[in-house]
C-alpha cells in the first residue's frame, strides 16, 4: 500500500492516481495525514478491505511530506561505514549516534530551500521509518510489525553550525526551515522483497553523489527501533532518519557545498525521488 499528502489530505495512491481517504471512507477516517498513524491497523485493514477507488490524476507539485508533524523525529548519524571513513569520526559500537531534527524544518518533497547566509550546506539522502503504533520496549524480531512505511529523506545539514562547538551540535544545523524534506510516499514494508536491502542515492545538478544501500547500515532499522525503544517509548507517526552512506560534499577534497540553483535531487528504491532547488 502507498499513502501521501496531496495538499494536506490523506491520500491512497492508486496505480498513479489519488483517491482521498477521507471521502472515499465516508468520514471514517480523518484528512489529516498526521491523524491516520494512531490508528494505522484499522486504517490497513478497511484499505485492502474496501479496496477504494478509482482515484483522481493529481499534481506531484501538490504533495506534502506523508507524516507533516510528527511529536518526535529521531535521527541517526554515523551509520554507514564508508560514511564514518570520509568524516574522520569514530564509529559507534553499541549505541547509535542519536539526535533530532526539530520538526519545523519537515517539508514535502518538492521544495526549495533557502541557503544560511554564510553557511556549508550539505546533502544526506537517507531512507526513513514512520512509526505506526506506539513502541515501547520492543524485540528486534518484533520490529517491522511496529512500521507504518517507509518514505525518502534528505537530512540537509549547515556543517559550520554543526562542527564548530567542541561537541558537535547535529540537532540545530540540520534543522533549518526546509532542512527536512520527505516524500513522496509512503510505501508499506510489504512492497518491499527484503525491507532491509533498499538502494538509495542522490545527484546534484545530475552528478551522481551518493550511492549506496541499506543493507549496508551499522544499525539496521529493526537494531534501531529495539535500541530507541528500550529508551524511550515510539509514538504513532513518529519518523526514524536511518543516517547517510558515503557522498555528502564534507568527505570530498575540497569539500563541496550546495550552491543557489543547484537542484537536488534523492531517491530511495520502489519509494520515489526527492527534488530540491536551493536559493539564496
Ligand atoms: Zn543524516
Amino acid at each position: 500500500m502507498r499513502v501521501a499528502n496531496l495538499a494536506g489530505r490523506l491520500i491512497l495512491l492508486d496505480g498513479g492516481l489519488a483517491v482521498d481517504v477521507e471521502t472515499a471512507s465516508g468520514g471514517r477516517f480523518p484528512a489529516d495525514p498526521q491523524q491516520i498513524y494512531p490508528r494505522w491497523a484499522e486504517f490497513r485493514h478497511w484499505a485492502v478491505q474496501a479496496s477504494p477507488g478509482p482515484g483522481s490524476p493529481f499534481s506531484r507539485e501538490e504533495l506534502g511530506a506523508p507524516a507533516p508533524a510528527p511529536r518526535q523525529l529521531i535521527a541517526i548519524g554515523l551509520n554507514y561505514r564508508d560514511h564514518i571513513s570520509e568524516t574522520g569520526f569514530a564509529t559507534p559500537e553499541h549505541t547509535p549516534s542519536v539526535f533530532t531534527k526539530f520538526v519545523t524544518s519537515v517539508t514535502g518533497p518538492m521544495t526549495e530551500v533557502r541557503l544560511p547566509k554564510d553557511g556549508h550546506t550539505d546533502w544526506e539522502v537517507e531512507l526513513v521509518v514512520v512509526v505506526a503504533d506506539r513502541a515501547f520496549q520492543i524485540r528486534e524480531a518484533d520490529a517491522w510489525s511496529h512500521v507504518a512505511g517507509l518514505t525518502v529523506g534528505q537530512d540537509i545539514s549547515e556543517r559550520v553550525i554543526q562542527l564548530e562547538n567542541p561537541s558537535p551540535q547535529f540537532s540545530l544545523a540540520k534543522s533549518y526551515p526546509g532542512f527536512s524534506p520527505m516524500g513522496p510516499c509512503l510505501v508499506t514494508p510489504d512492497e518491499f522483497e527484503d525491507p532491509d536491502d533498499l538502494r538509495l542515492g542522490c545527484t546534484v545538478n545530475g552528478d551522481r553523489v551518493q550511492f549506496g544501500s541499506t543493507r549496508q547500515l551499522i544499525f539496521s532499522v529493526p537494531v534501531l527501533i529495539a535500541k530507541l525503544s528500550a529508551v524511550m517509548p515510539l509514538l504513532p507517526g513518529d519518523l526514524i532518519y536511518t543516517g547517510t552512506p558515503a557522498g555528502v560534499g564534507l568527505g570530498r577534497t575540497p569539500p563541496r557545498w550546495l550552491r543557489r540553483g543547484d537542484e537536488l535531487i534523492s531517491w530511495v528504491e520502489g519509494i520515489g525521488e526527492l527534488r530540491q532547488r536551493f536559493v539564496g
